[in-house]
Protein backbone atom coordinates (compact mmCIF):
# COMPACT_ATOMS: atom_id res chain seq x y z
CA UNK A 1 0.00 0.00 0.00
CA UNK A 2 1.22 3.57 -0.96
CA UNK A 3 -0.16 6.79 -0.70
CA UNK A 4 0.58 10.30 -1.25
CA UNK A 5 -0.94 13.46 0.20
CA UNK A 6 -2.09 15.93 -2.26
CA UNK A 7 -0.29 19.26 -0.94
CA UNK A 8 -2.61 21.43 -2.19
CA UNK A 9 -5.55 20.04 -0.42
CA UNK A 10 -4.00 19.48 3.24
CA UNK A 11 -4.80 21.88 5.69
CA UNK A 12 -2.40 21.44 8.21
CA UNK A 13 -5.02 19.95 10.40
CA UNK A 14 -2.53 17.58 12.44
CA UNK A 15 -4.81 14.55 12.27
CA UNK A 16 -2.55 12.51 10.05
CA UNK A 17 0.62 12.58 12.08
CA UNK A 18 -0.80 12.13 15.22
CA UNK A 19 -3.06 9.08 14.58
CA UNK A 20 0.32 7.26 12.66
CA UNK A 21 3.86 9.59 13.39
CA UNK A 22 5.66 6.46 11.78
CA UNK A 23 4.12 7.16 8.34
CA UNK A 24 2.96 10.91 8.24
CA UNK A 25 4.62 14.35 9.38
CA UNK A 26 4.74 17.75 8.35
CA UNK A 27 6.68 19.41 5.62
CA UNK A 28 8.54 23.06 6.42
CA UNK A 29 5.78 24.45 4.73
CA UNK A 30 3.24 23.18 7.40
CA UNK A 31 1.93 20.23 5.26
CA UNK A 32 1.78 16.54 5.48
CA UNK A 33 3.81 14.82 3.72
CA UNK A 34 4.00 10.90 3.38
CA UNK A 35 7.67 9.57 5.12
CA UNK A 36 8.01 6.07 3.70
CA UNK A 37 7.64 4.50 0.36
CA UNK A 38 5.61 1.83 0.96
CA UNK A 39 3.19 1.53 4.05
CA UNK A 40 4.26 -1.29 6.34
CA UNK A 41 1.34 -4.28 6.64
CA UNK A 42 1.07 -3.84 10.25
CA UNK A 43 0.03 -0.11 9.36
CA UNK A 44 -2.13 -0.45 6.87
CA UNK A 45 -4.84 -0.38 8.88
CA UNK A 46 -4.03 2.91 11.09
CA UNK A 47 -3.20 4.93 7.57
CA UNK A 48 -6.84 3.57 6.36
CA UNK A 49 -8.47 5.52 9.08
CA UNK A 50 -6.32 8.70 8.95
CA UNK A 51 -7.56 8.68 5.19
CA UNK A 52 -10.81 8.70 6.82
CA UNK A 53 -10.49 11.29 9.40
CA UNK A 54 -8.52 13.46 7.10
CA UNK A 55 -11.38 16.34 6.79
CA UNK A 56 -10.40 17.39 3.22
CA UNK A 57 -9.51 14.43 1.66
CA UNK A 58 -6.40 15.31 0.96
CA UNK A 59 -4.89 11.41 1.70
CA UNK A 60 -4.93 9.09 -1.37
CA UNK A 61 -4.11 5.94 -1.58
CA UNK A 62 -2.21 4.93 -4.73
CA UNK A 63 -3.58 1.92 -6.68
CA UNK A 64 -0.86 -0.30 -7.93
CA UNK A 65 -1.52 -1.48 -11.42
S1 LIG B 1 -5.37 14.79 8.12
FE1 LIG B 1 -5.46 15.72 6.06
S2 LIG B 1 -5.62 17.95 6.37
FE2 LIG B 1 -4.95 17.01 8.34
S3 LIG B 1 -2.70 17.15 8.29
FE3 LIG B 1 -3.25 15.14 7.45
S4 LIG B 1 -3.40 15.43 5.19
FE4 LIG B 1 -3.45 17.46 6.17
Amino acid sequence: MKVTIKEEKCMGCGSCPSAVPEVFDFNDDGFAYCKVDTIPDDLEEAVKEAIDMCPTGAIVEEKSE
